[in-house]
């Protein structure tokens, strides 16, 4: 149903994207062979032909997108790639196709997570395996081609929902953490779940990052917010045509719509009405 909907917006979002060519950066997480669908993770076939017909259009690094949007005008689409939480499968998965292609990607980890401290809950239950990257795999990573590391937190909270203490060493100390452990800068952030309110918007600009992603849908055009970078989340289920709709921003409107719902609804339960700071995303 969805899909259909799509393919009748694609002429509009084609329209668009000569018009008015963005910054699409996609979302991933996992790239495993599990035994049931799971949102977030694409397996590894599935990846491989996204990496492919990904390798016929423009690709390019978060900061080489960015620095693309600043000097003016894009003259062409461009598509960065991402992956969020620090997964094990990253390097031993991703990494690999993405070398075959040559496409850049940056990946958002969580410190403790690098640490095997905590790990993200929807997988607890799994731990035959280890899920996530130590530092060693996260250096080895920095170190491949075209691969950035940025932050995603200490501990992988929703951020609007704690301290401002916390929410700023959550931010703050990441940065500095992962900095010390690759021996260089770190430069991006992505908000765990994409929850974040003003106070969080202010707090990774002090930390010194120079961007931020979030999950909202959609493309990144020279009036984006670099502090809130919409994102396109691709799933196990984009085969070669929903995967062509998507990086053509044909889904954009439907996501936009179920994403403000899934915000008005994140604000309802978690936000007070007299909290100091507001849901901007709303
Ligand atoms: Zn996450």
């Amino acid at each position: 149903m969805r899909k259909l909907l799509a393919t009748s917006l694609l002429p509009y979002a084609k329209l668009r994207n000569a018009w008015r060519p963005g910054l699409r950066i996609l979302m991933y997480h996992r790239v495993a062979q599990l035994a049931a669908y799971d949102q977030l993770t694409v397996s590894p076939s599935r990846f491989a032909q996204q990496m492919q017909e990904l390798a016929q259009h423009q690709v390019v690094s978060l900061e080489d997108g960015l620095r693309a949007l600043q000097a003016g005008p894009l003259r062409k689409p461009l598509i960065a790639v991402t992956f969020d939480d620090g997964y094990l499968d990253n390097l031993t998965e991703a990494l690999p196709v993405l070398q075959r292609y040559s496409i850049p990607a940056t990946i958002f980890v969580t410190t403790q997570f690098c640490d095997q401290a905590l790990s993200h809950p929807r997988y607890s239950s799994q731990n035959a395996q280890r899920l996530h990257l130590d530092w060693d795999e996260v250096a080895a990573l920095a170190r491949a081609p075209g691969i950035t590391i940025g932050s995603h937190t200490l501990t992988h909270p929703y951020l609007p929902t704690i301290s401002d203490t916390l929410a700023q060493q959550e931010i703050a100390a990441s940065r500095t953490v992962i900095a010390t452990h690759l021996k260089r800068p770190v430069d991006y952030f992505c908000y765990p779940s994409g929850d974040l309110s003003a106070r969080e918007l202010l707090l990774v600009q002090q930390a010194g990052y120079a961007a931020a992603v979030s999950v909202a849908p959609g493309v990144n055009d020279q009036r984006a917010d670099r502090f809130q970078l919409k994102r396109t989340e691709i799933t196990d289920r984009d085969d070669a045509s929903q995967f062509r709709l998507k990086l053509a921003g044909a889904f954009d409107p439907i996501h936009q719509l179920l994403h403000a719902r899934r915000t008005r609804r994140f604000a309802q339960k978690h936000l007070k009405p007299s909290s100091s700071f507001e849901a901007t995303t709303l």
